[in-house]
């Protein structure tokens, strides 16, 4: 087993990170090991996934300073201050995993775990605010991102122990899993019996596949392009019922044909670049009546013509797919720990930090060929 504390510090006191410096630009540079306050913490940095996000936004420019990406974060807390540590219930050694919102604490949203909608983590519109993964080293102490050896935690960081048994590289599944619980399961209401269309088979819809055939989803049908087959292979090996290559069948005739005329109950978009296509399947494919379908904006993408006459007619209900509350972190964490599924089907790549560049081109599709889920080990 690795040391797990070993605070045995990169160089000279130094952290070790990938800063992005511009667009589609990263350098590895060493930023300073700040102080930990009594009421702060820090967390030695052992699996940073990176996703669909990362893609985008690897790719756009800097919004203030050079800064460290790396938002799905698994780590040992190193050192832990006395406020912190009697505030969390937690200590030196656990294993975390780290929510990247850094909420107020206080507003309504976050007495109820809904952090993603709190004020204090709305990057876009407050440039104060601060989010793991997106937020610049100017900001002190600057360890704000995962593509990094350490994090630095103040005291509104959300942490999540791991349960035993699951290793830091499974654990860093846990971001995915649990928007596939929040999306699948508490905003398109799939349960027992279900009938689900997920578009996508990235680690997206791979989780949302997991999360619908846990709750007791009847018939799962998964699509995707040609270039997906092997995803779509994996897709089948984690219960999915039908898969459909729509690069040679139309979906929604084979999706009318798989449910004979019926239709899905719900429908979960897990896309990235597929424009507007695939909520006008979407809203073909859901059932005559009552449907509801989870949708994924990209960007700030526009929808010209957006077909509103007969998404009423069908009395279709609309959701939007963005991030998860603090219980489908929870629910996420139980899920992997139950090892029901071939996780290692989709862990596919792990870099070092000198290699971020890559495994976000990688998670693209222009790196590493067959990747789904891809983790940055700052410490390999
Ligand atoms: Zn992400
Ligand atoms: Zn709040």
């Amino acid at each position: 087993m690795p040391s797990r504390i070993d605070t045995a510090q990169a160089r000279s006191n130094g952290v070790l990170a990938a800063v992005k410096v511009g667009p589609s630009t990263i350098e590895l540079r060493e930023l300073d090991l700040p102080p930990i306050p009594d009421d702060a913490a820090l967390m030695k940095v052992e699996v940073a996934g990176v996703c669909g996000t990362d893609v985008t936004q690897y790719r756009l420019p800097l919004r203030g300073g050079p800064l460290v990406m790396g938002h799905e974060n698994v780590g040992y807390l190193a050192r832990v201050g006395n406020t912190f540590a009697a505030h969390k219930g937690l200590g030196e050694g656990d294993l975390v995993f780290l929510e990247h919102y850094l909420p107020c604490g206080h507003c309504e949203w976050c007495h109820i775990g809904e952090y993603r909608h709190c004020a204090a983590t709305e990057w876009f519109y407050d440039p104060k605010a601060i989010r793991y993964g997106y937020t610049s080293t100017d900001i002190a102490p600057g360890l704000w991102g995962g593509f990094s050896q350490y994090l630095y935690l103040p005291l509104n960081a959300v942490l999540h122990k791991v349960p035993k048994g699951l290793t830091p590289e499974e654990a860093g599944v846990a971001t995915p899993m649990s928007n596939g619980i929040q999306w699948a399961l508490f905003d398109g209401g799939i349960g027992y019996g279900s009938t689900v269309l997920i578009q996508g088979p990235g680690q997206q819809g791979l989780c949302c596949l997991m999360a619908s055939k846990q709750a007791g989803a009847e018939r799962v049908i998964v699509t995707g392009t040609s270039k997906d087959a092997r995803r779509l292979e994996v897709a089948k090996a984690f219960g999915a019922d039908d898969v459909i290559d729509v690069n040679q069948e139309d979906p929604i005739a084979r999706i009318s044909d798989m449910t004979n005329g019926r239709g899905a109950d719900g429908e979960l978009a897990c896309t990235v670049g597929a424009g507007t296509a695939p909520t006008l399947v979407g809203i073909e494919a859901l059932k005559r009546r009552a449907g509801t379908m989870v949708v994924q904006g990209e960007g700030n993408q526009e929808f010209p013509s957006f077909p509103i006459g007969r998404m009423t007619r069908k009395g279709i209900t609309l959701k939007s797919a963005r991030g998860h509350s603090h219980r489908a972190v929870e629910l996420a964490l139980q899920h992997l720990a139950s090892r029901r599924f071939p996780l290692e089907l989709m862990m596919t790549h792990t870099f070092r930090l000198a290699e971020v560049d890559y495994a976000i081109k990688s998670v693209g599709g222009e790196g590493a060929p067959g990747a789904i889920h891809v983790s940055v080990m700052p410490w390999k």
